[in-house]
């Protein structure tokens, strides 16, 4: 594995790569959800570039820029078991110029909503960052997490408004055992608070027995799932189409799930697709 921190290093390691790229962006603190997304990548590419970058532009003041978990030692031990070929670790300097200002606008009616709603202009900045990596790595295809399911929605969104020549796949949310997603947020969690996040996949996993008995409509299981959620600080629990529009009953294959807490203060998300 071939480790770049510059992005003139990045262009000499990476030119006249004769072979298919995979790319997984990620902002470290890695785990085995970032590492199902290598080895989707190094699956179906020749070469499988994984950047780790902690964008400053997408973190609103208040937010935890500065205390994001950081762990570059154990981040490159993983990398490599996973067999990445280039890990790419860029420095904001040199991503960002002084006082750049965001030239990339998500769409107002699918970036101010959700996660959106709480944190403006968040989408902004993944999409600025997320274009520059493109940009800079040049994959064939990029691997994103449902996890995130606004964000990989308004990423597809940008490819294909942009005319990009890149795939972008979207996989599965690995889960702990007990049904908590993955996070590299997830440190923060004391052994009780991690009990309330665990509801949150138990809310989750009861709207789907719900549709499973066919109680389709959107109002009943958004109630179902207050009802578990309802001592905790509920930022939003919503039922959208794979294009992020409001719905009133769930279509089956064309429908997402979301819940966001607030937990000490910490966001945590989740989502199921139906
Ligand atoms: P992050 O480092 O949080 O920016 O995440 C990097 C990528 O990993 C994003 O595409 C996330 O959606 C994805 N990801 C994060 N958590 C999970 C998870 N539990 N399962 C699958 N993908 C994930």
């Amino acid at each position: 594995m071939i480790v770049v921190k510059s992005i003139e290093e990045f262009k000499k390691v990476s030119k006249n790569l004769n072979s298919s790229i995979g790319f997984v962006p990620t902002m470290g603190a890695l785990h085995n959800g970032h590492i199902s997304l290598i080895e989707k990548s190094t699956k179906e590419n020749d070469i499988t570039v994984v950047s780790i970058f902690v964008n400053p532009t997408q973190f609103l003041e208040g937010e935890d820029f500065s205390k994001y978990p950081r762990k570059i030692e154990a981040d490159i031990k993983s990398c490599e078991l996973a067999k990445v070929d280039i890990l790419f670790m860029p420095n904001a300097n040199e991503v960002y110029s002084k006082e750049e200002e965001l030239t990339i606008k998500a769409p107002k009616s699918k970036s101010y909503i959700l996660e959106g709603l709480s944190r403006p202009k968040h989408f902004d900045g993944v999409l600025q960052v997320v274009l520059k990596l493109f940009n800079m790595v040049k994959p064939d295809r990029a691997y994103f997490g449902r996890k995130d399911a606004q964000q990989v929605i308004l990423i597809k969104s940008m490819v294909k408004s942009l005319f990009l020549n890149i795939e972008v796949v979207d996989c599965d949310t690995v889960r702990e055992i007990d049904g908590l997603a993955l996070s590299s947020r997830n440190i923060y969690l004391s052994k009780e608070s991690r009990e309330d996040a665990l509801l949150i996949s138990k809310s989750l996993k009861k709207a789907s027995k719900e549709i499973m008995k066919n109680i389709l409509e959107v109002d009943k299981l958004k109630l179902v799932m207050q009802n578990i959620l309802k001592e905790l600080n509920i930022d939003y629990i919503e039922v959208v189409d794979r294009d992020l529009n409001h719905i009133e009953k769930v279509k089956i294959g064309n429908t997402i799930i979301l819940v966001a807490i607030k937990i000490e203060g910490v966001r945590y998300i989740d989502n199921i697709w139906v």
